[in-house]
């Protein structure tokens, strides 16, 4: 699965990088990327740092 984050709803808080680092990072305008996939092993991870987010910006699909 992907995860996408919605950069105009983003405020850069970090909190689903320091969740889910294997799939989160923050890029150089300090604002959350997905880097790589949400492979069943990250998936709760991934679904706890999507529903964590503050300005819900994360969204996981396929
Ligand atoms: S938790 Fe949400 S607002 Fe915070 S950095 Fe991640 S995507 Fe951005």
């Amino acid at each position: 699965m992907k995860a996408i984050v919605d950069k105009e709803l983003c405020i850069g808080c970090g909190l689903c990088e320091s969740i889910c680092p294997e799939v989160f990072r923050m890029n150089d305008d300090n604002l959350a990327e997905a880097y790589a996939d949400v492979t069943p092993e990250l998936q709760e991870s991934a679904e706890e740092a999507r529903n964590s987010c503050p300005t819900e910006a994360i969204s996981i699909g396929e």
